[in-house]
């Protein structure tokens, strides 16, 4: 038999694993239109896609949102700007990460724009330009508050100065990193955009030319508008989600990926009976139990061993017992016509019944960025095109 792995549409690999995360093209299309309704139209968009665009495949994503109009890119590192280069993708792709010394030469052959947090690692870049390659774009950070990567506002004032910039680089954009917008409290923001603005305004009366500038990820985005300023960096919102319930912008987002297996097994257990690993859950009644192949080496994390739920037959069912490496299991007992082969949401819609990575972000007690990005290689990604 002859499969076609690699390609991600392929319908024999879902054939041969049930285990599949469907990712909706319309959501992610409908949570770009959503974002360009609330921007002014001058507002440019730089889509992050890293971490595999957020679990739903940077490829796709890339492509996707490049045919909807998208031409710059966010990765966090140069191995995932070399994906999308290798891949194909000829827009602007920005690594937001940061960047050792011997990775330049990789950063200059494949194209990537670099965010400069770093004055060493700046002349370096300058140095391993030919003529040809000058002047070579770049973004530059300054820290403000995420005490992470960003060149202090003294510092990046020299910097900006120096003779680099009249020759070698040349400053595309000047950004910074929001480390608190998701709080209900918008003291620690709005002080970083006032820091931010204060260093930019010094820097225009020194004479810097800077063509724009740019601070808001989602939460940014949909709490602080004043953030907008010339760019904007969603990543989660375009997967359908925001961080925090309260915001000023209201935006109808749709979830863009659907997690869902198939039941591999049925048994009926007696009360009384310790199920899966260490008898972590015990009977009560005559049980029905559904045995589904997904674990945590898919990236279901094992935090919702007895506490996640899933969706069958379109009735919303417990988790029970500790999930596996490879299989987990669901207590089926009031879904009578349940059998082998039926569907299984994780993630996603069934019926009138919704679980979103925000529950299971809350079960886990966690985010719902890392329940998306933990879906793991072993899930098949089916790709439903836009309608
Ligand atoms: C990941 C990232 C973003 C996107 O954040 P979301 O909250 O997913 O919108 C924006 N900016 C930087 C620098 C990032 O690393």
């Amino acid at each position: 038999m002859t499969a076609h792995l690699s390609s991600p549409t392929s319908l024999i690999s879902s054939q041969l694993s049930p285990t599949i995360a469907t990712i909706h093209l319309s959501a992610l299309a409908h949570n770009l239109a959503e974002l360009r309704r609330v921007l002014a139209p001058s507002c440019e968009i730089l889509a992050i896609v890293k971490a595999d665009g957020y679990g739903h495949g940077s490829i796709a994503m890339a492509e996707t949102l490049s045919q909807l109009g998208i031409t710059k890119f966010g990765v966090a590192s140069i191995q995932e700007g070399v994906t999308l280069r290798e891949a194909g993708l000829t827009e602007t792709i920005i690594v937001l990460g940061g960047i050792f010394s011997w990775q330049l030469g990789d950063l200059i052959h494949y194209s990537l724009t670099p965010v400069i947090s770093d004055a060493s690692i700046g002349r370096q870049l300058g140095e391993k330009l030919s003529p040809s390659q000058m002047p070579f774009p770049v973004h530059v950070k300054i820290d403000t508050g995420m005490r992470r990567l960003g060149f202090t506002p003294e510092s990046v004032l020299d910097f900006l100065d120096s003779p680099l910039f009249r020759g070698p680089l040349l400053l595309e954009s000047l950004m910074t990193h929001l480390a608190d917008a998701d709080n209900t409290n918008p003291d620690f923001t709005l002080k970083q955009l006032d820091e931010f603005q204060t260093i930019v305004t010094q820097l225009r009366s020194q004479g810097t030319l800077i063509p724009s500038l740019h601070a808001a990820n989602t939460a940014g985005i949909v709490s602080y508008p004043q953030s907008h300023c010339d760019m904007v960096r969603p990543g989660l919102l375009l997967y359908g989600y925001q961080p925090t319930s309260s915001s000023t912008i209201t935006l109808d987002l749709q979830p863009a990926l659907t997690l869902s297996t198939k039941v591999v097994q049925t048994r009926d257990v007696p009360a009384g009976e310790g199920l899966s690993y260490n008898g972590l859950y015990r009977t009560t009644r005559a049980s029905r139990i559904g045995i589904l192949p997904i674990g945590y080496a898919h990236g279901y994390n094992r935090l919702l061993s007895n506490r996640g739920e899933a969706l069958i037959g379109k009735t919303r069912v417990p988790i029970v017992g500790r999930i596996c490496m490879d299989m987990t299991l669901i207590d089926i007992t009031d879904v009578p016509h349940a059998q082998v082969g039926d569907d299984v949401v994780l993630l996603g819609r069934q019926g009138a019944e919704e679980i979103s990575a925000i529950d299971i972000a809350n079960w886990q007690e966690s985010i719902p960025y890392e329940v998306l990005c933990s879906i793991g290689p072993r899930v098949n990604r089916v790709y439903e095109p836009m309608t």
